[in-house]
C-alpha cells in the first residue's frame, strides 16, 4: 500500500478541477472507487433516505495507515499519483486526492480503518471540514466510512436534493456502473436496511458468465438472455462485453454502458458508433442496449478531462470508433437479423474495402473484423469524444502514430428497410367520442348506481355497468393492440413508482409485454421504476394504481406465463381497473355511450372474468311473471 502525499502545485494546476459532489450518488461513486482502488474484494454499501441521511461503506481493502489519516482528508493529497507524468498513465479510478476532502467539508464523516500491516486501526471524524484527532480503533483490516447528513452545512445545496426515490435511483445507477465494471467483486447495496442488490464475485475465467449474471441482476432476465457477447482484439485495443438484440431497444441511450479501462464513461463518439452499428435495426429515436468494455494502454487515454472523470479523451479516437462499429455490426450480422439488415439495393458498389486500419496479418483476432459488413457506414459526422478533436491535451500528446482509417465515404440517405412503427402516440384511430354511436339513442335508466336498464326488441335488458364496461374496454384494448393503434399517453413528467427490489426486477422482466399494453416503464435503479406512458383508454384511473395492480398480478405468477396468456391476463386486469364501478353515478352521456358500445363487443354477455354482463327479461318472461300469458 502506497502512502498518501500532498501533490505539488504544479501537479494540482494540471488537474481538471470542478465540483465533484452533487448528490448522495456522487459520494457513493467516489467512495466505491476508493474501495476498489484499495484492492477490496468485498464492499458493502448501506444507505438511508436515499443517501441524504447516511451512507456507510465497508470494504476489506488495504486500509489507511494511521499516520496518513489527516492527509486522507486533505485536498490534493493522494497515494495514487506523485507527479505530473503520472497523469498520463493513470491506472487507478481515483488520482486527484479530492474526494474525501470534498465529502468531509459538506457532511459529518467518520472514517475507521486498519491497514493490512498494522496491528491496530484508527478512527477519525471530519465534520464540515473540521478534523478530529485520530483515535485507536479495533476493527478488521479495511476501511469503514460513514457519511451523515450530506450538505447539513450547505443548505442551498441540500435544497437541490430530490425525493428519496430519485436520489436512490441515482445511487443505484452509481452502484450498477461500478458493479458491471468489476464482476469479480462481491458487492452489496442496502437501502434503509433492505437489500437492494447483491452481486457475488465471479472469477476471471468465467468473466462472461459473471458479467451476464450482473446484467441480469440489474436489467432483468429478459434482457440478460437477449444479450450477445462480443470480444475482439485489435492491436492493443481490446473490446468486449454484451450487446442486446435490437428487439430490446430503449427510448434513450441510458442503457449504453461504456467502460474504458474499467471506468464508466460517457462518450459521444462511442455512443454514435453503437447506434450506427444498429442502423436499420432500430427506429429513429430508439437506442440499443449495450455493455461494452474497452481496454487500452493507459497512455492512450487521458482520464484527466472532467471533474467527475466521466469523460475521457482518446489519443486517437478513430480506431476506437471503427472497432466498436465493426465489431457490433459483425456480431449483429451473425444473428438472424438479415431480414431487416438489407444493404441498400441501388448503391451498386461492393463494399469490400475495410474501413478499419490495415489489420496486422499476424493478429488472428483482427481477421474476425473482416468481412466488413455489406453496408456503407455513415461516419461523416463522427462526433468527437470530448471537446474539439484538435483541442490540445493537458499534457503534450505524442504525434498520432497509428494509421488512420481511409477517409470515410459519405453515406447519403439510409435506404435500409426500417420496421414499421409498432406503436405511436399519433394514431389515426378515432378518439373515444368519435367512435360509431348507435343510430338511435337509447333511453337508459341507471338503477342503484350499479345497473343500467334499456329497452330492447325482446324486452328489457339489465346491464351490470362495471361488467359491461370492463368487457368493452378489454375488447377495445385488444383490437387496438392487434392493429398497433393503441393510443399511448406519454407522461410529461415520468411518474416514479416505488416497489420492492423484487417487484422492480419482475416489472422490468416484463417490460416488453407492458409496453405492448401501452405501459412504458423504465428501471430507475433500486426500488423505483419510472412510468413514462400509459394507455389513453385508462385516462380516468391513476396510471400508477394500474401499474401497481399489474405488478401484483405479475408477482402472483410462479412460472413465467406464455406471452399470449400474460397479455390477456394483463388486459383484463387493466380493463377491470379502468372500468366504472358499481356505485359510480353515471351521466346520461356516459350511460348511452356505454350502452351503445355493447354493439362493438362480440361477447357482451360475459365480462372477461366470465361473469354475465347483462340479463335479458324478455317480454314473454315478463308476461309470464305477471300472469298475462
Ligand atoms: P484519491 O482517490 O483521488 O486518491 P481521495 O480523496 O478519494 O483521493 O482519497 C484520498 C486517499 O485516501 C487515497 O489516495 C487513498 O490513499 C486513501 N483512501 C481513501 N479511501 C480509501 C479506502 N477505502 N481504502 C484505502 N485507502 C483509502
Ligand atoms: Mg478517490
Amino acid at each position: 500500500m502506497s502512502r498518501i502525499q500532498q501533490l505539488s502545485h504544479s501537479v494540482i494546476s494540471r488537474i481538471a478541477a470542478g465540483e465533484i459532489i452533487e448528490r448522495p450518488a456522487s459520494v457513493i461513486k467516489e467512495l466505491l472507487e476508493n474501495s476498489v482502488d484499495a484492492g477490496s474484494t468485498r464492499i458493502e454499501v448501506d444507505v438511508e433516505q436515499g443517501g441524504a441521511e447516511l451512507i456507510r461503506i465497508v470494504d476489506n481493502g488495504s486500509g489507511i495507515h494511521t499516520d496518513d489519516l489527516n492527509l486522507a482528508f486533505t485536498a490534493h493529497a493522494t497515494s495514487k499519483i506523485r507527479e505530473a507524468d503520472d497523469l498520463e498513465q493513470v491506472g487507478t479510478l481515483g488520482f486527484r486526492g479530492e474526494a474525501l476532502a470534498s465529502v468531509g467539508n459538506i457532511a459529518q464523516v467518520t472514517l475507521q480503518t486498519r491497514a493490512r500491516d498494522a496491528s491496530q486501526g484508527s478512527e477519525i471524524h471530519c465534520n464540515g471540514g473540521v478534523l478530529s484527532e485520530a483515535r485507536p480503533w479495533n476493527g478488521a483490516v479495511g476501511t469503514r466510512i460513514e457519511v451523515k447528513h450530506l450538505f447539513y452545512n450547505v443548505p442551498v445545496r441540500k435544497k437541490f436534493l430530490r425525493t428519496t426515490p430519485t436520489e436512490m435511483g441515482h445511487v443505484c445507477e452509481a452502484f450498477t456502473r461500478l458493479s458491471l465494471s468489476h464482476p469479480h467483486l462481491h458487492l452489496i447495496l442496502r437501502h434503509n436496511g433492505k437489500m437492494v442488490y447483491e452481486t457475488r464475485g465471479g472469477t476471471e475465467d468465467d468473466y462472461e458468465e459473471a458479467l451476464r449474471s450482473r446484467i441480469t441482476t440489474f436489467f432483468g432476465r429478459e434482457i440478460g438472455e437477449m444479450m450477445y457477447p462480443v470480444e475482439v482484439d485489435y492491436r492493443d485495443i481490446k473490446l468486449k462485453g454484451f450487446i442486446a438484440d435490437p428487439a430490446k431497444e430503449r427510448g434513450n441511450a441510458k442503457m449504453q454502458y461504456v467502460f474504458v479501462n474499467n471506468r464508466w464513461i460517457r462518450d459521444r463518439s462511442i455512443g454514435h458508433a453503437i447506434q450506427e452499428a444498429y442502423r436499420g435495426l432500430l427506429m429513429t429515436g430508439r437506442y440499443a442496449i449495450a455493455v461494452l468494455f474497452l481496454d487500452l494502454p493507459k497512455e492512450m487515454v487521458d482520464v484527466n478531462v472532467h471533474p467527475t472523470k466521466s469523460e475521457v479523451r482518446f489519443r486517437n479516437s478513430q480506431p476506437i470508433y471503427h472497432l466498436v462499429l465493426s465489431t457490433l455490426r459483425n456480431r449483429l450480422h451473425q444473428e438472424d437479423l438479415t431480414a431487416q439488415l438489407q444493404p441498400p439495393k441501388n448503391s451498386g458498389e461492393t463494399i469490400s474495402q475495410p474501413t478499419l486500419p490495415e489489420p496486422d496479418p499476424r493478429d488472428v483476432s483482427a481477421k474476425d473484423l473482416a468481412p466488413w459488413m455489406p453496408t456503407p457506414i455513415s461516419d461523416a459526422h463522427v462526433p468527437t469524444s470530448t471537446g474539439s478533436p484538435s483541442a490540445p491535451m493537458s499534457y503534450a500528446p505524442e504525434p498520432v502514430t497509428s494509421p488512420s482509417p481511409p477517409t470515410p465515404r459519405i453515406h447519403q440517405e439510409s435506404t435500409h428497410s426500417v420496421p414499421p412503427p409498432v406503436q405511436s402516440t399519433e394514431t389515426n384511430w378515432p378518439k373515444r367520442s368519435e367512435l360509431p354511436k348507435e343510430p338511435i339513442r337509447e333511453r337508459v335508466l341507471q338503477v342503484q348506481d350499479t345497473y343500467l336498464v334499456v329497452e330492447t326488441d325482446e324486452g328489457m335488458l339489465v346491464i351490470d355497468q362495471h361488467a359491461l364496461h370492463e368487457r368493452v374496454l378489454f375488447e377495445e384494448f385488444k383490437a387496438r393492440i392487434r392493429e398497433g393503434n393503441l393510443d399511448v399517453q406519454r407522461l410529461l413528467i415520468p411518474e416514479p413508482v416505488e416497489l420492492t427490489a423484487e417487484q422492480v426486477a419482475k416489472t422490468l422482466e416484463h417490460q416488453e409485454a407492458l409496453k405492448e399494453l401501452g405501459l412504458n416503464v423504465e428501471g430507475f435503479g433500486g426500488d423505483t421504476v419510472l412510468l413514462t406512458s400509459y394507455p389513453a383508454l385508462l385516462s380516468k384511473r391513476s396510471p400508477q394504481k394500474i401499474l401497481l395492480a399489474v405488478v401484483d398480478h405479475l408477482m402472483g405468477q410462479d412460472r413465467a406465463p406464455e406471452r399470449e396468456v400474460l397479455l390477456n391476463d394483463l388486459l383484463s386486469l387493466m380493463a377491470c381497473h379502468a372500468a366504472v364501478r358499481a356505485g359510480d353515478r353515471l351521466t346520461d352521456e356516459e350511460m348511452s355511450e356505454l350502452v351503445a358500445k355493447r354493439q362493438l363487443v362480440d361477447d357482451i354477455h360475459h365480462c372477461p372474468h366470465g361473469r354475465p354482463t347483462a340479463l335479458l327479461f324478455s317480454r314473454q318472461e315478463l308476461d309470464r311473471q305477471f300472469r298475462r300469458a
